[in-house]
């Protein structure tokens, strides 16, 4: 299938003129339309001949959204959002004082397999191309007034792995950074990945200022094993090893991502192990309690054991901050939208 949001300007009037012999002005017309999610139908300057073949040959919306969720806390709000074959991906709207974050997915799934997480307990169904990757963010964008940009910040956090998509993580880096796209800066977008290190150095030596983000949750290998699969192929060290070149690179601190779960990586002995492990290595840790999803048995840590946690890092002079935990009310952690309207549709 063809996805018109997984062109850029150039390949699009390329795509447009030799296919349908239309003219430069018209591409760059419905290059417009795209950006703004706008179906055939909406693309009210185009011909209606050229709608018409168009809309059989391709598809114009890569993510449709099909659900929203609202969360009475904070405001954050939970899509999802239905692709051309009928599969289905969430991404979260953040609201901060300084704008709007945007959680998107990369993939359908994921093949991870870690023991916490709702995303991947289906397997990796199939990759996100860069276009319905780009296209969650022109979806949700739709919704502001247009005026002012609705998204201005994006994080590679959703469901999968982005390195493990890497060619359509960058693809859909190029188009959303354009100038002619939308044109938010990489500054503004983070990505996070479980640790697959070759691809995060390869990151490093391109040229996106781009904020890298490592969910480590354990800085023993071997209880990292038990819960994070991806440690058999390359160890803690050598995850951190990747973080500290990225930082050499690109002059951007990683963040390091741990979420405590009770009773697995939150005692003493797990701070310490983190703190000889990050010391000196430019990074900022956030901690956040595990959000529990009910087919694993996890639990988050306690509120207690949190703080405690925290106290010891600052003590063993690690710079970190508690993540703030939004959407509670509406399943914020990643998979659990999409999992549920599975169930519902069986
Ligand atoms: N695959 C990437 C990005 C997607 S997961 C990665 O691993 O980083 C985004 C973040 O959410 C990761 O830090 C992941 O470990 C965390 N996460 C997954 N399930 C969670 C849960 N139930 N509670 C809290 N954090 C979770």
């Amino acid at each position: 299938m063809i996805l018109l949001q997984d062109y850029n300007l150039n390949e699009l009037t390329d795509f447009l003129t030799a296919n349908y012999n239309v003219k430069p002005f018209v591409a760059k017309q419905i290059f417009g339309w795209l950006n703004k999610s706008v179906d055939f139908d909406g693309m009210t300057n185009v011909s209606k001949q050229l709608r018409e073949q168009l809309k059989q040959d391709c598809v114009a919306v890569s993510a449709k959204i099909v659900r929203t969720l609202t969360s009475q806390i904070d405001g954050t709000q939970k899509f999802l959002f239905e692709l051309y074959d009928g599969n289905v991906i969430e991404g979260v709207l953040m609201k901060y004082k300084y704008g709007n974050t945007l959680c998107v997915s990369s993939q359908v799934g994921c093949r991870m397999g870690c023991k916490f997480c709702a995303s991947t307990l289906g397997g990796l169904v199939r990759n996100l191309s860069a276009g319905e990757i780009l296209g969650q963010v022109l979806s949700v964008n739709a919704l502001g007034d247009g005026q002012n940009r609705y998204v201005t910040n994006i994080v590679l956090m959703g469901s999968g792995e982005p390195l493990d998509n890497f060619d359509n993580v960058i693809k859909f880096l190029h188009l959303v950074t354009s100038e002619q796209g939308i044109n938010i800066s990489s500054r503004n977008i983070s990505l996070s990945t479980c640790g697959v290190v070759p691809k995060m150095r390869e990151l490093a030596e391109m040229d996106f200022s781009l904020n890298l983000t490592l969910s480590l949750h354990n800085a023993f290998d071997d209880q990292r094993k038990q819960i994070m699969p991806i440690t058999n192929a390359y160890s803690v060290e050598e995850a951190v090893d990747a973080c500290k070149y990225y930082f050499q690179k690109t002059g951007r601190r990683v963040i390091v991502e741990y979420t405590l779960i009770d009773g697995q990586n939150d005692s003493y002995s797990h701070a310490l192990k983190l703190a000889s492990l990050l010391r000196g290595v430019s990074v900022h840790v956030n901690i956040i309690a595990l959000n529990p999803v009910k087919e694993t048995g996890l639990k988050g840590t306690s509120e207690n054991t949190l703080k405690k946690f925290l106290q010891y890092l600052t003590k063993l002079g690690i710079s970190a901050t508690r993540r703030r935990t939004m959407g509670q009310d509406i399943e914020g952690a990643c998979g659990q939208l999409r999992r549920r309207y599975l169930e519902e549709q069986q």
